[in-house]
């Protein structure tokens, strides 16, 4: 049963095959039995789960009908779920019960989905292994001594190693799709705006988004279809109608064009993965696609640009960390000031106070103009980029990461070896651009992905691109040993 995709779960509780509260109540074993291997959840939510299963079963039984009625799921903990602890793999929030459900787990829950618990993830979003949690490292189910990949890690590993069929996750420069390319996954980070970030603990809010992550395109089409879609409440929602995602799977490939941008292919990536991202383009080829080298000429930028930006905007957003407010408070403090001290530096691990004093840094009075300013420019300069690109190609490809996974604790030391990872990801968020990423094969018997942008709001090209690739590669289906 655990090997069902959300489509497959969708048909089976349509044929009346199964129940979802049968379907629940396997996979919460099958966490309880594997998941001490993994550490991919922080919390598990087994009463909700059966009663949300129960109440989807007894809506089916009344003639409702919905992809995602009775469909389980579970939530990366930046997502806040009212009356469960929402942590954001972070100390300070290790006591915080939400008051109220995100836009993403609300809708989802309506659409009759079924929470079976809360995922675990870099702390506050900020990390590309799952190593800055408060709750632990996350192994990667392809192999244990390796990372998984992040922020996004615990809803990456939960899915590859079949504990549930997709989840929900978060992208501020990768974290959906580089967390997808190292565990064989398909996560796709929609364009900014289409997803609402209400009750989504924020990171940096100008490049925060929510997505799927699944197994299939086919599944992310069926997830993402109940997360999009204008949301009063976040400002910078977009009121903009939500296609029919799915219907969007069916359309040939003859005659698109890709783009390759010709910088990808430096000296930093790993020749084995730039021979499989060669391998996919010769697929979509073989598919009626038309291939064109093209220029991001500004990437080499980006990565500067964005650790100053999201830093800059996380040091304002985490400043309501305060011991007062929310969260973790210290132990008799002596006056206001040493409350704050004390609180922030026991709530906050490394990574996150490193960037608190980055970003504080960018945006203090005499350093904004050289830094934050000039960042601001980079970014505008990388997305002109992209709007020329896409005046002559319909999609961008190229490869997810630079490298597969690395082993546990390899870049622990050293942060800006980690941030360079990012390369490939983070001119999407800078852009505000929607990305895929897809499995395009294994290097040491570790996953590769194959990255797909497209020009905005074009979330149905991209996950029928990699559906037809999909149909026609078996990539996607393969299963980590011992899962
Ligand atoms: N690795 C990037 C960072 O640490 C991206 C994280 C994310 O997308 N949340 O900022």
């Amino acid at each position: 049963m655990h090997q069902m995709t959300l489509a497959e779960i969708a048909r089976g509780l349509a044929d009346k095959k199964f129940s979802s509260e049968e379907l629940t109540k396997v996979l919460l074993a099958r966490i309880t039995q594997l998941d001490p291997q993994l550490n991919s959840f922080i919390s598990l939510t087994e009463e909700l789960a059966v009663e949300q299963a129960k109440a989807a079963d007894a809506r089916r039984a009344n003639g409702e009908s919905g992809a995602l009625l009775g469909a389980p799921i579970a939530h990366k903990d930046l997502f806040c779920t009212q009356g469960i602890r929402t942590s954001c793999g972070s100390k300070m929030l290790d006591n915080f019960k939400a008051p109220y459900d995100a836009t993403v787990v609300a809708k989802l829950a309506a659409a009759g989905a079924v929470t079976l618990g809360k995922t675990n993830m870099d702390e506050f979003a900020m990390g590309s292994a799952n190593e800055s949690s408060w709750y632990g490292a996350v192994k990667n189910p392809w192999n244990l001594d390796h990372v998984p990949g992040g922020s996004s890690g615990g809803s990456a590993a939960a899915v590859a190693a079949r504990l549930l069929p997709a989840a929900t996750a978060t992208d501020t420069g990768g974290s959906i799709r580089q967390p997808a390319a190292f565990t064989n996954l398909t996560g796709l980070k929609p364009t900014y705006g289409r997803v609402s970030r209400w009750g989504m603990i924020a990171y940096a809010s100008s490049l925060d988004q929510g997505g799927p992550l699944a197994r299939t395109a086919e599944d992310c089409a069926i997830l993402l279809q109940g997360m999009a879609g204008f949301d009063q409440n976040d400002s910078t929602s977009i009121d903009e109608p939500v296609p029919d995602y799915s219907a969007s799977l069916g359309d040939s490939l003859q005659g698109l064009r890709i783009g390759v941008p010709k910088e990808y292919f430096s000296a930093g990536l790993d020749p084995r993965i730039a021979e499989l991202i060669q391998n996919s383009i010769q697929q979509l080829q073989k598919l009626g696609a038309v291939i064109k080298e093209i220029s991001l000429p500004n990437m080499q930028h980006a990565i500067p640009a964005y650790y100053v930006i999201a830093p800059a905007e996380a040091s304002s957003n985490l400043s309501r960390f305060d011991g007062v407010r929310f969260g973790h408070r210290c132990e008799n403090p002596e006056n206001l000031i040493d409350l704050y001290k004390r609180s922030r530096g026991e709530g906050f691990g490394p990574e996150v106070q490193r960037r608190i004093m980055v970003g504080a840094y960018a945006l203090s009075a005499g350093y904004y103009d050289a830094y934050y300013l000039k960042a601001q420019k980079i970014r505008r300069l990388v997305k002109n980029d992209f709007m020329t690109a896409f005046n002559e190609v319909d999609i961008i490809l190229g490869p997810t990461t630079p490298n597969p996974a690395w082993k546990l604790g390899a870049k622990n030391s050293d942060p800006v070896a980690a941030y360079l990872e990012d390369v490939y990801t983070i001119t999407a968020n800078l852009a505000g651009l929607p990305g895929l990423s897809m499995p395009a094969g294994f290097v040491d018997g570790l996953p590769v992905g194959v990255q797909l942008l497209a020009p905005y709001f074009q979330e149905g090209r991209l996950l029928n691109v990699a559906h037809q690739y999909q149909l026609n590669t078996d990539w996607h289906t393969r299963t980590p040993t011992g899962f």
